[in-house]
């Protein structure tokens, strides 16, 4: 590693020894982080604009955040779900207020909420819907992501994702996205959800066309399916309001939360639904050991709190508008397409892989993530600055020449 490479925060090129490749990290290592920026061993700042993947939605360290869990860090942190805490109840109500919904299942990371929710509608539809037993479907979408477990990887359609992991686990029903007409013909009494992400963030920020969202949510509601909405990215005020389904006025049967959830602190993740389908749950039927601690609760119900000013909306709907304004203009000759919602957008290049923008962006400041072949994601935390954000798009326009 020669000076010159040190300098510029490229620590970390030396191949990882001691831990497994299943990440291929962009060569800085950060030390510190407030707000939107970061600060690499070196002392080299950058514009974080991929805010963890939306879990960094309120930005690093938010002071209101790093208070609620210093307050709870000096009172109690974990007890198991086999006690009661006094941080548990508030959390799950204020949760289930902020998403119109009567109950809450708290666990940990977001692909355990999913699991969480896949079980939940098998078992609402054994017991409720009255589906013969094993024989739920569920139905999925081409270029979903819901998680790295062996039963999400399972309907996964990307192959690296995928392969080499079976035997999968079967129940599910793979449909392509934004197309009604298909998820009709998807459709029969053995449905008992249909999960699907209101705009798919790891296929690249895919928006589906306008009225898709109403037709789903006719669809479960005329086959007596759940609609259960992924909303661990594109939930928590990244699109302009609390919950993506909000922009087409639909409310699924259950939400899936998490990532911003924890406030960038802690994994906090939950189901949250109406009392008839959570309340399928008995004790012993369900569970985790870390799911809904008090640390965890603690954030969450800070995390709430701020949601409820509507502030973090609002700025996402204000600046996406911006960030849309600026990206729209990017040359033609570089930038293939961009889509998005709010302070949300994949930007799909022309003649660069999403690898070569990012690393072109990372020489000048800026942290974005590739998604698949040549699109790069951008979510900046919320509270970005215009001025900031206006930086970093400066930076885009520039590799984008
Ligand atoms: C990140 C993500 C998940 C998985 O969350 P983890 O906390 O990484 O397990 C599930 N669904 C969507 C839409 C996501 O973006």
């Amino acid at each position: 590693m020669t000076v010159q490479d040190q300098a510029a925060g490229r620590l970390s090129t030396a191949p990882a020894v001691h831990s497994a490749h299943n990440y291929h990290p962009l060569p800085v290592v950060i030390s510190t982080a407030e707000g939107a920026w970061v600060t690499d061993v070196n002392g080299r700042r950058y514009l974080d604009l991929l805010a963890a993947y939306s879990a960094i939605n309120f930005g690093h360290r938010h002071p209101r955040l790093i208070a609620a869990a210093q307050r709870q860090l000096d009172r109690v942190t974990l007890v198991s779900r086999a006690f009661e805490h006094d941080q548990f109840e508030p959390f799950c109500a204020e949760l289930a207020d902020l998403a119109g919904q009567e109950m809450v299942l708290p666990m940990n990371t977001g692909a355990e909420a999913v699991e969480t929710a896949i079980k939940t509608a098998r078992k609402w539809g054994y017991e409720v819907k009255g589906v013969p037993a094993g024989e739920a479907v569920i139905v999925v979408f081409d270029g979903n992501f819901h998680g790295r477990t062996t039963t999400i990887i399972s309907f996964s359609t990307d192959p690296d994702a995928r392969d080499s992991f079976g035997p999968y686990t079967p129940g599910f029903r793979i449909v392509p996205y934004g197309d009604a007409d298909a998820l009709a013909a998807a459709m029969d009494d053995r449905v008992v959800g249909v999960l699907i992400e209101p705009i798919q963030g790891e296929a690249g920020v895919i928006v589906p066309p306008d009225g898709y969202l109403p037709r789903v949510r006719e669809l479960c509601t005329q086959w007596g399916a759940l609609m259960i909405a992924d909303e661990i990215q594109s939930g928590l005020g990244r699109t302009g309001a609390t919950f993506a389904c909000e922009h087409e006025n639909v409310v699924p049967d259950m939400y899936v939360l998490g990532k911003a959830l924890g406030g960038g602190i802690v994994p906090v993740s939950a189901v949250v639904s109406s009392a008839a389908v959570l309340g399928v749950f008995q004790p012993g039927q369900h569970g985790s050991t870390f799911g809904g601690n008090p640390l965890a609760c603690a954030v969450g119900r800070e995390v709430i709190a701020m949601l409820r000013t509507g502030e973090y909306q609002e700025r996402s709907a204000k600046l996406g508008t911006h960030l849309h304004d600026r990206l729209a203009h990017l040359p033609a000759s570089a930038v293939r397409q961009v889509r998005g919602r709010g302070l949300w957008a994949g930007v799909e290049f022309t003649a660069m892989t999403g690898r070569q923008a990012c690393e072109a962006l990372l020489e000048r400041g800026v942290l974005a993530k590739d998604t698949h072949g040549s699109t790069i994601r951008l979510a900046p935390p919320l509270m970005i600055s215009e001025a900031d954000l206006d930086l970093a798009l400066d930076q885009l326009e520039a590799i984008s020449r």
